[in-house]
């Protein structure tokens, strides 16, 4: 596997002319010759970006010279994987995809009605005060939570933002209505946003992990209450914190213990299979297995 660097970031404000915003960022990403991927929505703007430490710098210092943006967190993330090197830089009617654009409000001080920020500090406080009573809600897809996940998380069964939202409405997370909920993603964007989500369908106790995952390892690495692998899904980058990250996966094909995802190597497939490095040699996803 080979290193690599991401820059993993959003912002939720009002962005009265999104398109405009789009081409500034088609331009500089081009420019700065960094890919992956960026979108721009009327709520704000998140991306996905990978390449050379000193082009992402380049293209963060640019990003943030835009006064709407003057304020965004733009730290670099070693990894380990080989993201294709594509650009996508799109408009949306909303930054994450779980059908609700008309539901969630930003305002200039970010998002309306979202669950109380924890940082990772706060995180552990708020687990030694209340103990068992505190849920960890997974706001990934299961792929991503099967190689990392705080210990004891609740992980939806879910392939995406849609059909976590599809379980909330259809009553799988009523258990949790009268207790304390931190939700969590990579970055904190999903779990910000199904935090507001949760509160409007009545959840009362609902805290949100500031800065995700990259941020908790930054600070506790694997010493704390995260467990595995940080798998980046849309990069296909797996991030870890420590020398000693638990190995949480298992191969698909022999059940070996593994966090590494490999690309399908059929024609044209997309998919992928979490497989052991001695079944690596051919990997196919299952769809392609079968
Ligand atoms: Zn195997
Ligand atoms: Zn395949």
């Amino acid at each position: 596997m080979v290193s690599t660097t991401l820059l993993l970031y959003y912002g939720l404000r009002p962005v009265p002319d999104p398109h405009a915003v789009a081409l500034w960022q088609r331009e500089l990403a081009a420019r700065c010759r960094v890919w992956g991927s960026v979108v721009v929505a009327p709520h704000g703007m998140a991306a996905d970006l990978g390449g050379p430490p000193d082009r992402l710098e380049t293209y963060a210092r640019a990003t943030r010279e835009h006064p709407a943006f003057a304020d965004l967190d733009l730290r670099l993330v070693h990894g380990q994987g080989e993201p294709r090197p594509r650009l996508s830089v799109t408009v949306r009617d909303e930054l994450v995809g779980f059908g609700a654009p008309h539901e969630l409000r930003v305002e200039r001080g970010g998002l309306v009605g979202a669950g109380e920020r924890l940082g990772p500090h706060g995180l552990h406080e708020l687990v030694a005060t209340r103990g068992d009573e505190v849920v960890l809600l997974d706001g990934r897809h299961r792929h991503e939570a099967e190689v990392g996940r705080f210990a004891g998380a609740r992980r939806p069964d879910a392939d995406s933002a849609r059909d976590v939202l599809a379980r909330l409405d259809a009553g799988a997370y009523d258990g949790l209505r009268d207790r304390p909920v931190v939700t969590y993603c990579t970055s904190g964007i999903r779990a910000e946003l199904l935090s507001a989500l949760m509160r409007n369908r009545g959840f009362r106790e609902v805290y949100r992990l500031d800065g995700g995952i990259l941020a908790y390892g930054r600070t506790f690495a694997d010493d704390g209450l995260w467990e595995g692998a940080l798998y980046v899904l849309q990069e296909r980058v797996r991030v870890t914190f420590s020398d000693h990250p638990a190995v949480l996966g298992s191969c698909e094909t022999c059940g070996a213990p593994t966090y590494a995802h490999r690309d399908c190597v059929a024609p044209l497939c997309r998919g992928w299979a979490l497989l052991c490095n001695a079944c690596a040699d051919f990997a196919l996803c299952a769809a392609h297995r079968n």
